[in-house]
């Protein structure tokens, strides 16, 4: 039997049903109010009007509809059309494959505390890409590139 999907006006819900196909545009009893529940065409869910524009499924696992795809949060402010985990925002960009895993390496390195700058200050985790960019990362251990004259003008 095919799946169906189906709102309920009263408590806004929606849900699914598998039906037989003749059955399928009848009214069915809503799992959670038992009010009578219409089917949802495909093409019209999108265009359907919601609670907020964000109806609750059944069974409601906390999660909300949005642009016909689920979330776990409500869209609170932004665009309507753009939802983070719908339109999740694209990686920085600038960065090859190759410096992109430069950086993963990195991270790992920091993470164990072995990374410094040109002072031979520690570098975290969360400091190593902005330490890249300023090509301020050196291992601990490998010599630094920079005279100690360079050193004292950078100070
Ligand atoms: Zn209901």
């Amino acid at each position: 039997m095919p799946l169906y999907e189906y709102y309920c006006q009263p408590c806004h819900g929606v849900f699914e049903e598998l039906r037989p196909m003749r059955e399928a545009s009848e009214p069915v009893p809503c799992p959670d109010c038992y009010e009578e529940a219409g089917r949802i065409m495909p093409t019209s869910f999108s265009a359907f009007t919601f609670r907020d524009g964000y109806p609750r499924k059944i069974p409601d696992d906390g999660t909300y509809w949005h642009l016909g795809k689920k979330v776990s949060k409500r869209l609170t402010g932004g665009r309507p059309n753009e939802h983070p985990e719908i339109n999740k925002p694209k990686p920085k960009p600038g960065l090859t494959r190759g410096e992109r895993s430069a950086l993963t390496d990195m991270r790992e390195t920091a993470a164990k505390g072995d990374l410094v700058d040109m002072f031979n200050n520690p570098i975290g985790p969360g400091e190593v890409r902005a330490a890249y960019e300023r090509r301020d990362v050196i291992k601990k251990g490998v010599p630094s590139r920079l005279t100690p004259e360079m050193k004292r003008k950078f100070r």
